[in-house]
């Protein structure tokens, strides 16, 4: 039996390859930090992770994980409704809640199954989901599982979002969706007029600050405190496997009763283990570092700013981005491959991005900043863009 799709395996796997849409892995043998060691041996600066805070590393969050560790043990050995659910738990949900401002948390292994679990236990066949349609691949997936009408307007654009809450006011409920930050451009979603758009047509609001929060914002608190619209967002979802961290977990926080209906209905959160302790109180720990200080954020802050007015400087086209995303643009894709190659070889670590991750003719180098990169890091990473740049005729 497995003969025959074998064949066919071996020939998917054959085209994607030669559409240069293999994806290869490479390995690390180091800790995830802003310097890293590749297999080879190759020491290289880290400029693709979502380790925007610099935590993946942080002896803080290791102490906290170790600690929880030794007292709570390693796994919780149940999904959260049976026996899964530790004080640890409720704590981490409702610092979470207290960060966005929020009535309530609940917590999932990843933002991915928050996502697949949000929209079917909430909206059924007489309702609208009204989606951006650069939204990410969970949110998709999620809206897929769910009967709802739904409707997508263009990326971040308002009047095409407009026309849509029109065409859905015959439904019961309408919710606009959207991702805070979109990681390809690294722009933020105009959440303020979504929100205005949602009051005049009497939709919910949900967003997805899985690349915004910790990051967006005077002190990394999101799309509300960029817009100053705390509390006005109905949804928001998010993940701690990003700026948060960087392990693994995500979340949903919002509005109460949606809350208490996620753990009544929510399949990946009733199906599915409960996050262990560890990475729980690493959590807790976070939330409070938070509420310490923001210099993580102005430290991020500082070195997106430095970093996206050096390549312009250097005469690098770049996207329109409010976030730590910053994207260079190569336009042609086979250059986009050499660049991120060339640049691996002077020891920086980027991915290109092409068609059909991006639009055709806008393949591009993707730099994520951290607070974990120093001055000299990223004047490292400057001069090589700059040689690379100069010598692939880019700039
Ligand atoms: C990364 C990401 C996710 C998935 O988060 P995980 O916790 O890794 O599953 C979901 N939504 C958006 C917008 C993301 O960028």
């Amino acid at each position: 039996m497995y003969e025959r799709i074998k064949e066919h395996l071996l020939q998917e796997l054959r085209s994607i390859e030669e559409s240069g849409l293999f994806k290869k892995e490479n390995l690390i043998t180091s800790p995830q930090d802003a310097e890293i060691i590749l297999s080879g041996g190759q020491k290289v600066l880290n400029f693709c992770a979502n380790n925007y805070l610099g935590l993946s590393s942080h002896p803080a969050l290791i102490d906290a994980a170790h600690q929880a560790l030794d007292k709570y043990g390693y796994g919780m050995s149940s999904v959260r409704f049976i026996c899964g659910t530790t004080n640890l738990h409720k704590e981490l949900e409702e610092q979470i809640a207290g960060f966005f401002g929020t009535g309530d948390t609940i917590l999932y292994a990843a933002c991915f199954d928050a996502n697949g679990g949000l929209f079917e236990p909430l909206f059924g066949e007489e309702d609208a989901i009204i989606s951006d349609s650069l939204n990410h691949a969970s949110i998709i997936d999620g809206v897929r599982l769910c009967k709802a009408h739904r409707y997508r307007y263009a990326n971040t654009d308002m009047s095409d979002l407009e026309s849509k809450l029109a065409e859905a006011q015959n439904q019961r409920f309408r919710i606009i969706v959207t991702d805070g930050v979109f990681s390809m451009d690294g722009n933020v979603a105009p959440v303020d007029r979504i929100c205005d758009l949602a009051k005049k047509y009497d939709a919910l609001v949900m967003v997805d600050e899985s690349h915004s929060a910790g990051v967006v914002g005077r002190t990394g608190h999101g799309v509300s405190e960029l817009f100053n619209i705390r509390g006005q967002i109905d949804i928001i979802t998010g993940t701690l496997g990003k700026a948060f961290g960087g392990a693994i977990g995500g979340f949903t926080t919002g509005r109460k009763e949606i809350i208490e209906m996620l753990r009544q209905r929510s399949r990946p959160y009733l199906f599915s283990n409960s996050l262990p302790p560890m990475v729980v109180a690493a959590g807790i720990r976070i939330f409070e570092m938070m509420n310490e200080t923001s210099e993580l954020q102005e430290k991020l802050h500082k070195n997106t700013e430095y970093f996206k007015k050096q390549i312009l400087a250097a005469g690098f086209d770049i996207k329109h981005t409010e976030s730590a995303i910053v994207a260079i643009m190569m336009y042609d894709a086979k250059r986009s491959q050499d660049f991120a190659e060339k640049l691996l070889e002077k020891g920086i670590y980027v991915k290109g991005f092409y068609y059909p991750v991006v639009p055709k003719g806008e393949a591009r180098i993707r730099v994520q900043l951290s607070a974990a990169h120093t001055k000299t890091h990223l004047n490292q990473a400057l001069q090589a863009f700059i040689e690379v740049g100069k010598e692939l005729q880019a700039i």
